[in-house]
């Protein structure tokens, strides 16, 4: 006797008894159509001998009670979207699988690919009568990328989310509506097949079924026979303010769904943040770099600065001020978690003039005749001689 048996026929139906149908009624049933298509009665009747065939195989398990039980239950479980089939050779062990568990370990997260070998592979636990318990659901990874704003100041982003879930037209078996994926006759389902003998004998992936266990002959035509479909929904997630580049976070309970009231997993996303041709960000401070002309750099001058998203702010540059001097704009910074803001860091670029003419150029060599006398260098011989 085979798991396939089980799956595939219809012994009921095979005897025209109800499914309740006592033992007395079952043996009364086929001993009046074993007479009408018994090869004797039939000669050269194809039809009938296979008939004939058919209604001793129901008869040889409906009759016997303990198999009978088993082929019930494998029936009910496979019609409940699970299967469970008492019964290799010599009908000592028992195997199952569910198709719920197939899918809750590797959703999202671009576990791809796939194939009916993941949805069989590993399913059927020799031995082993396992209760559905719920499970969590998986954890999924994704990535996004945000605007420089949006990375500052927090923003609520559309994520596209694919899953892999069960086909619905299979409900994960993969075969053809009407149709049901057959237990390999190799294997008997269990997938690996031993080799050798003994101590030696080694346990290998079954060839015939490429240790799934399981054969379609007819594969779905949505889900060409892997089982699995293709999920997507779109979730507004929010992505905090103050997010870093490349920081990865994590969205509690926004992953994959459980399985049988089981908690779902959790998002993690990587966050990508797009340059600002203007601003930088160091931490929780923003950066920017304020051109000043060399007057203003030298003689102290109010500017004003930009700031992200808001009106521009006046800084006291101070006379003096060098090229590269970093000041700094309080709360002008990027959001931080607890709402506060970090700082606005201002460096000074002195800009040095490529076309001066007129009155600027008269200005600029009468100022170099009254510092002729100032060495810029003189500071950096006497460092060089090592003074
Ligand atoms: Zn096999
Ligand atoms: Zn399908």
């Amino acid at each position: 006797m085979s798991g396939k048996d089980y799956v595939e026929k219809d012994y009921y139906k095979v005897l025209g008894v109800p499914k309740d149908a006592t033992a007395t009624e079952i043996k009364k049933t086929y001993r009046k159509l074993a007479r009408e298509f018994h090869p004797d009665a039939n000669k050269g009747d194809a039809k009938a001998e296979e008939r004939f065939k058919d209604i001793s195989e129901a008869y040889d398990v409906l009759s016997d009670e303990k198999r009978r039980k088993e082929y019930d239950e494998a029936r009910s479980l496979f019609a409940n979207g699970g299967f469970r089939a008492g019964g290799g050779p010599g009908g000592t062990g028992s195997y199952s699988f569910d198709f719920g568990d197939l899918f809750s370990g590797n959703q999202g997260g671009g576990t791809g690919g796939g194939g009916i070998g993941d949805v069989f592979g590993g399913l059927f636990n020799r031995g082993g009568t396992r209760q559905a318990q719920p499970r969590r659901g998986a954890d999924v990874e994704t990535e996004v990328t945000l605007s420089f704003e949006e990375a500052v100041d927090g923003a609520t982003v559309p994520l596209r989310m694919t899953s892999q879930a069960p086909c619905r037209t299979c409900n994960g078996t993969g075969a053809r509506s009407g149709t049901t994926p057959r237990v390999c006759p190799t294997c008997v389902g269990a997938g690996t097949v031993s080799r050798g003998q003994g101590a030696f004998a080694l346990s290998e992936p079954c060839k015939d079924c490429r240790g799934r266990g399981m054969i379609v002959d007819d594969p779905c035509t949505d889900c060409h026979g892997s089982g699995r479909a293709s999920s997507a929904r779109t979730m507004q997630v929010r992505i905090p303010a103050g997010v870093q580049a490349d920081q990865r976070i994590r969205l509690k309970g926004k992953g994959a769904q459980g399985e049988r009231g089981g908690q779902p997993g959790d998002l993690y996303v990587t966050v990508h943040v797009d340059p600002h041709p203007v601003f930088g960000r160091k931490g929780d401070n923003l950066t920017v770099t304020v051109p000043v002309a060399f007057p203003e750099a030298a003689l102290g001058a109010t500017i004003e600065v930009p700031t992200l998203g808001g009106p521009a702010v006046k800084l006291k540059l101070p006379p003096g001020s060098a090229n590269g001097l970093t000041m700094r704009a309080r709360g002008k910074g990027a959001t931080r978690k607890d709402g506060t803001r970090g700082d606005l860091l201002v460096t000074v670029e002195v800009v040095v003039p490529q076309h001066v003419t007129g009155d600027a150029l008269n200005a600029l060599e009468q100022y170099r005749e009254a510092t002729a006398s100032d060495d810029p260098r003189a500071a950096l011989f006497r460092a060089a001689k090592g003074a």
